[in-house]
């Protein structure tokens, strides 16, 4: 047993946790998130990286014993969009890319990924968003599929025009995180999940450096579809006995968790989560005086669960760093982003 947890630094964390953010990684378009998180998990000898058919990340991580490997989770990918149809104003009708409103990236800067490689710049509105052109609609017209559209920042007024510039149906769109540090504040969309790619990092980061190893050989697993409900679903190695997963918590009116603290989720959309692993969760909290909360989220589903659907024979639990305005315009503190990585740290070098 560890007597005190290793120093995290945090200026790596935010570090990493800004770049990755700043990195577009849409579910279905997530590669650059992998790859980017790939790099900073490759400066770590000790892990062996290896990509999933599917496209994840598999870093392996030697224990003291290997009789009974453990898993943790985080995943890259996030809310993003697809052309859905060029029009013939020019401009494009999406389709959503996992659980949200369109109400939250309204008036939001977005790229568009075109088929031929370019990247187009533009915005979301609304079909009618002049306030002195369309008066009250501006505030009555619901936000649908087809009251909402991208206004690329190029000169067309045709859909042959939208095309020529390389735009077609079925090319990714990403929304601008606008990533701001303010105060301990870390304000940007997609902290869901990228604030625990960074814990996990983070986490590996500081028990390298404290020249520690974990007590049993352990995989980190950066999922890539986790969004649309089957990132874990597969690429687990066969032997794994427990399944952290960290993803962040939700917080709002009725829920115990905040941006100050972590949270073991003890119960989401998808049912109650492990109870073993949840007390031995609890028990190293307490121990190691780590800021944490117990919640039950109510409309939610994580990668863990996709695992258990998919058959996995394992203990699977739920932390993370209370994000408010979750699929949002987020926002989380470092804080949070520390209790989950201690919790993190905790878990690895627990025998
Ligand atoms: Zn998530």
């Amino acid at each position: 047993m560890v007597m005190n947890l290793p120093n995290i630094d945090t200026d790596y964390l935010l570090n990493f946790l800004t770049g990755l953010l700043n990195t577009p990684s849409p579910t279905g378009l997530a590669m650059p998130g992998i790859e980017f998180t790939e790099r900073a998990l490759g400066a770590f000898p000790a892990l062996s990286l290896n990509r999933t058919r599917k496209g994840a990340l598999l870093a392996t991580w030697p224990g003291q014993k290997a009789d009974a490997p453990r898993a943790l989770t985080a995943h890259v990918d996030t809310l993003g969009a697809m052309v859905k149809e060029v029009k013939s104003n020019g401009r494009l009708k999406l389709t959503k890319i996992g659980g949200y409103a369109w109400n939250t990236v309204e008036g939001e800067g977005c790229t568009v990924f075109a088929s031929r490689g370019q990247a187009l710049r533009g915005s979301l509105l609304l079909s009618k968003a002049s306030g002195h052109v369309y008066g009250k609609k501006v505030s009555e017209l619901e936000r649908d599929d087809d009251n909402m559209e991208v206004r690329l920042d190029a000169r067309t007024s045709s859909d042959e025009e939208t095309e020529k510039l390389g735009v077609r149906v079925g090319d990714f769109v990403a929304f601008d995180p606008r990533v701001e540090v303010t105060n301990g504040f870390v304000r940007s969309r997609h902290l869901d999940d990228k604030a625990c790619v960074a814990c996990l990092v983070a986490a590996v980061q500081a028990v390298l450096t404290a020249e520690l190893q974990p007590a049993q050989t352990t995989y980190l697993f950066i999922s890539n579809y986790e969004e649309v409900g089957h990132g874990a679903a597969a690429g687990i190695p066969p032997g794994t006995t427990e399944l952290l997963t960290v993803d962040m918590a939700a917080v709002g009116e009725g829920q115990t968790s905040d941006e100050y603290h972590a949270t073991l989720c003890v119960k989401d959309s998808g049912g109650p989560y492990h109870h073993g692993l949840n007390q031995q969760l609890r028990t190293l909290a307490d121990r190691y005086q780590i800021p944490y909360k117990v919640d039950i989220y109510p409309y939610y589903g994580s990668d863990g669960e996709a695992y258990w659907h998919a058959g996995g024979d394992v203990a699977v639990a739920l932390i993370g760093p209370g994000v408010d305005a979750s699929h949002n315009y987020e926002r989380t503190h470092l804080e949070a982003l520390t209790a989950t990585t201690q919790w993190v740290m905790a878990y690895l070098l627990e025998e």
